[in-house]
This record gives structure tokens, sequence and C-alpha cells, in this order.
């Protein structure tokens, strides 16, 4: 996997060139379609983030052996998803991820049920030294450094957007009578541009956190509402926008 596209510098496999190539000149369409499709660059990674995944010594490189789990302890969202257990009912053979319908994000309620401890977004209301507490306490998560995901917690509180809606959703509701079974409704604003997906610079101003009243019913596809106490119930969200993350 070794020949670059000269459009976008993917790196392809030989046998990944148009039939139109010649030997002077390779052209791949899987990538940018021979240089029709230019997208702007990423935006380079917090400095937290950056030292972890550039850093030569030993933290960080055990960090990108673990990257995975730290993605998954750090997630606002779990994954959605109905899978077909049938092709491994055996035993044999590699595993095989077989999956039906669309894959999705699942949110659940701002806070746990009663007796349960918080996960994915339910953490980031809490502070860091306690969402920390919570996360080491996760059997998945034991061999993780407690110094590195309280870095990656403390950069997502500062900088993602999300956190602040749901730390602002959470302060909303907070003199809320417990038996209220409230919900908040995170609603895109009029002139959002509900097709893009990489926004360079997302701003919490485009979705608007509702309270409960007349108006606490989703208008389109793409609003979330958030329930402050768990019902048995969790939202799947199919929308690709990245505040659904
Ligand atoms: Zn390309």
């Amino acid at each position: 996997m070794s020949i670059e596209c000269s459009h976008c510098h993917a790196l392809h496999w030989k046998a990944e060139s148009l039939t139109s190539s010649t030997l002077a000149d390779i052209k791949f369409g899987m990538c940018c379609y021979q240089g029709k499709i230019s997208l702007i660059p990423l935006d380079q990674p917090p400095h937290d983030l950056l030292k972890y995944l550039t850093g030569q010594d030993d933290v960080s490189k055990t960090f990108r052996d673990q990257i995975r789990t730290y993605n998954y302890a750090l997630a606002m969202t779990s994954v959605g998803r109905n899978l077909n257990y049938s092709i491994n009912q055996d035993g044999r053979g590699p595993y095989t991820f077989v999956l039906e319908g669309q894959l999705n994000h699942l949110a659940g309620s701002l806070l746990p049920a009663e007796g349960v401890a918080p996960v994915y977004a339910q953490l980031y209301i809490h502070d860091s030294d306690v969402a920390l507490q919570h996360r080491m306490q996760n059997t998945h998560n034991r061999h993780l450094n407690p110094m590195v995901l309280s870095d990656l917690h403390n950069m997502l509180e500062n900088q993602h957007p999300g956190v602040q809606l749901y730390k602002q959703a959470y302060t909303l509701t907070c003199d809320m009578p417990p038996e209220d079974q409230c919900r908040i409704a995170l609603r895109f604003q009029e002139n959002t541009d509900r097709r893009r997906y990489q926004d360079p610079l997302p701003t919490v101003r485009e979705i608007a956190v509702i309270l409960p009243g007349d108006r606490d019913t989703p208008t389109n596809c793409q609003d979330i509402i958030l329930f402050r106490k768990y019902d048995g119930t969790h939202q799947r969200i199919r929308d690709s926008h990245p505040f659904y993350l």
C-alpha cells in the first residue's frame, strides 16, 4: 500500500488504480475522484491529545496501543446496532461482525438510574476527579493510565462544545423536583446547514437547549430529546452531524 495519489496523497495498493492508468500516470478514483474532490484539511488536534499521539515516551506509546479503550472510556454515546449472531454460532473461524440496518449513536438519560454508576455523557456533568474515579472503577478501564484519562477528560471539557451542552442542560434542570421526568430538547437552529458533517469551526450557538413545555417535541429529525432521568429506554440517533457524538 505504497502508491500515492498524485492529487490528495492518499496511499493505495496498485490493484486499486483505475483502468485508464498508465505506468507513468497512475490514477485513483476512490480517494478524491482524480482530484475533483478536495476537502479542507483536518484541524491540528488539541495540545493534550497531540502530545500523546506523537510522543516517543513510554506513556505516549502505551496510550497509542490502548487508544481504542481510551476512546471508548471517553465516548459520550454508545454504539447502537442490530447484530446478526448467526454467523459465529459454532465458534469456529475468525469473528465476523454482521450488522443489520444502520449503525447509529445510542444516547441515554442525563442522569443514571438510581444506584447505577454514571457512564458516557453522564460522566461529563461531574467534575474531573469524580469522573476519573468512576472510569477507573470500570473493569474495562483498569489498565488505563489515570493521568492520561484525566488530561483527556479536561481537554474535552474545555474544548468540546457537546460537553458544554450537557452541562448547560444539567444546570438548567438542577432545581426541578426529583419526581419530574423532564425532557430537554437540543434543537438545531433554523439556519444550520443540516448536510454538513465536518464543520471547521463548530459552535454551540447552532443548537438551542429548550426546556419542557409545548415545545419539547422534536420538529424534525435533527433534534435530540434528552431525558433527565432514566426511564428504561435509550434514544437512537441516526444523523451524521458532528454534534450527535
Ligand atoms: Zn486522491
